[in-house]
């Protein structure tokens, strides 16, 4: 049911970018909101990461895709470019500190610096609880979800201060809000991308960069996978996803409200979370 509802409105989705009053023949209208500026997205081969990638091109700005392998990249630059947008990408393993470092020398080389950073890519390498997680899962986990954003956001900062508008996007989870029962760890890492948020936008307000989450419910992917079939039997959150919309969540909803936190628009908007789920899991 679920997937039959999905199927309709991934053909609205294609549909509606093919008419975005946006954009021009060559992809881009030159007066759009992002023109000139340079934002990376993690992750951002596939999935919600791809759509966001392609939402902010869409938008005006130069991208940087990465993801940790080449062929992924190849087709991703290669499908983006083909739509007259703005893509450069490259190999980036977030949790590898070399792959990061070569994620920074690509974008000063191309673009000689970035304003906007866009935390995606995450692992769940355990469907289970918590306590049956092993010390190496808990490292994998946190390393890649946690402490990369910020490791990456430590070597990229020098490079996004004095360019006028900085915005950083870190992606958590509806399993922040509503812990999954067979995602203990997880959920864990997604929670700790909200104190993350709020931390940093403390710390770089005063150097004018703006810090937001976006917080998915279930969108259609292949990470989502998982919670859909070995987790959602015992979760009352797929309902809630598609009782109020009537529909799941596909990545171009996340798209959106990333480009709008990037934009003038949002300049007096930090420290902030974003649920993108079809329900509130909030008052
Ligand atoms: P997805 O469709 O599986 O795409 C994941 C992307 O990240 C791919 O481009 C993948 O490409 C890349 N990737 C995976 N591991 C990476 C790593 N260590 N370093 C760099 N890139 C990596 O995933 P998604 O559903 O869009 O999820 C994206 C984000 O949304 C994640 O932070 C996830 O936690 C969050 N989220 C998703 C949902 C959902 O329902 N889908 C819900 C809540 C939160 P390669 O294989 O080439 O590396």
């Amino acid at each position: 049911m679920l997937q039959a509802v999905a199927r309709v409105h991934r053909g609205l989705f294609h549909s509606r970018a093919g008419l975005s009053v946006r954009m021009s023949s060559t992809g881009i209208n030159p007066k759009s909101v992002l023109a000139n500026r340079v934002a990376v997205v993690t992750g951002s081969t596939e999935g919600i990461g791809f759509a966001i990638a392609r939402r902010l091109a869409q938008d005006g700005a130069h991208v940087v895709v990465s993801s940790r392998k080449q062929q992924n990249v190849d087709r991703a630059v290669a499908t983006l470019q083909g739509e007259g947008l703005s893509v450069t990408g490259t190999v980036c393993h977030v949790g590898k500190a070399e792959d990061r470092e070569r994620l920074v020398t690509k974008v000063l080389e191309h673009h000689g610096g970035l304003d906007f950073l866009v935390c995606n890519a995450a692992v769940n390498i355990l469907v289970g609880g918590t306590l049956k997680a092993s010390e190496e899962m808990w490292d994998k986990i946190l390393t890649v979800n946690v402490k990369s954003p910020a490791l990456l956001l430590s070597q990229m900062l020098p490079h996004m201060e004095n360019r006028g508008m900085g915005a950083v996007i870190l992606v958590s989870s509806l399993a922040a809000y509503i812990p999954q029962v067979k995602l203990g760890v997880y959920n864990i890492s997604k929670t700790a991308m909200l104190g993350l948020t709020r931390t940093l936008s403390l710390e770089l307000a005063p150097k004018g960069i703006r810090v937001n989450c976006l917080v998915p419910g279930i969108i259609e992917t292949r990470f989502s996978q998982v919670v859909r079939t070995q987790v959602a039997a015992e979760s009352e959150i797929p309902d809630m996803c598609s009782v109020l919309l009537h529909r799941l969540g596909q990545p171009e909803d996340c798209a959106g409200i990333v480009s709008f936190l990037c934009s003038p628009d949002a300049s007096y908007i930090t420290g902030e979370s974003f649920v993108v789920a079809g329900f509130s899991p909030r008052l």
